[in-house]
């Protein structure tokens, strides 16, 4: 059983959600951002479906619904029988 985030509006488009990312910072003897060392980053949360995801097409928020399989686009079919 996998998870994957659908728009109740059924968009089957992109979603924009929060992702959590480490920057090297250039700080003051006490901690106070001076400025970012460099442009890379390092991602420390990928996005979890507990955040709001929202529908880059038609702007609902998005729902999560559980899936049978691994969650790739070929989900396991079903063979009557
Ligand atoms: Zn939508």
């Amino acid at each position: 059983m996998a998870t994957k985030m659908v728009c109740p509006n059924g968009c089957n488009a992109y979603f924009s959600t929060i992702a959590h990312i480490a920057q090297d910072w250039i700080v003051d003897a006490f901690g106070n951002f001076v400025g970012s060392a460099n442009d890379s980053t390092v991602v420390t949360h990928n996005p979890h479906f507990g955040n709001l995801w929202t529908c880059m097409k038609c702007g609902a928020e998005g729902q999560p619904k559980d899936i049978p399989g691994d969650g790739s686009d070929n989900p396991t079919e079903i063979i009557a029988g």
